[in-house]
């Protein structure tokens, strides 16, 4: 048992394969910075997952898509000239915190190639723990999705409120045994 928690290895220790194992067609995330390029063709534009493509686990691409949408809307009603430069300018700060998200997150496994800053492992270090403690406790089960989902930004999971949570919850005795939700399934797939 190399996991942290039980849950994964409770819930594949009693599942069957429908079918043969199947991979993701992508290498890896994949960022180009056109709003970098010194110039770029008039009446052209770059948009979406060819401005920047994540690794689809952490379903952020649409989302980013869409915000691009709005954005290339607004950057329009300010009229078409000199356009990808603002929209692209505009456009890289949609793709940041997803970006840094997937990537910083890839990065806690230990097969990912990357520079590892002391910043990141920090971050890391800590997502670790909140993801512990998260297994017990939902306020930060539901702060975590929210980040992960783009409703709000990384720093909230720093807060003095997230953290004295994670600190608490890293305290408790047992973060390694099944979770409620996880003994509960268990008892209704047994009865039933
Ligand atoms: C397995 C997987 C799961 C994903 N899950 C999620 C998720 O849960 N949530 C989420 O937000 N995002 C998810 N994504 C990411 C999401 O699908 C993409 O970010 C999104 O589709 C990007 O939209 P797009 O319009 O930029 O590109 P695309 O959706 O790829 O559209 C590009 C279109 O251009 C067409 N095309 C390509 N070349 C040519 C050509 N030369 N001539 C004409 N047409 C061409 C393609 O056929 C395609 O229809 C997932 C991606 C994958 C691969």
């Amino acid at each position: 048992m190399t996991l942290p928690t039980m849950e994964i290895h409770d819930v594949v220790a009693r599942a069957e394969p429908l079918g043969e194992f199947r991979r993701y067609r992508y290498a890896s995330s994949l960022r180009r910075r056109y709003e970098k390029l010194a110039r770029f063709p008039e009446h052209y534009l770059v948009f979406g997952d060819a401005i920047c493509s994540f690794n689809p686990v952490y379903g952020q691409g649409v989302t980013v898509a869409a915000e691009e949408a709005l954005t290339l809307q607004q950057c329009l009603r300010a009229g078409s000239n000199d356009l990808a430069r603002r929209f692209f300018r505009a456009a890289a700060k949609i793709v940041d915190i997803p970006w840094e998200i997937a990537v910083g997150n890839d990065l806690r496994h230990p097969d990912v190639k990357g520079a590892r800053p002391p910043m990141l492992r920090f971050i890391n270090w800590y997502i670790g723990k909140l993801h512990l403690a998260a297994t017990r406790d939902s306020t930060l089960a539901t702060a975590f999705l929210k980040v992960v989902n783009l409703t709000m930004p990384p720093s909230t999971l720093l807060s003095p409120v997230i953290a004295r949570r994670v600190w608490q919850g890293n305290r408790k005795p047992g973060l390694s045994v099944p979770s409620p939700a996880i003994e509960a399934a268990s008892r209704n797939s047994a009865s039933s």
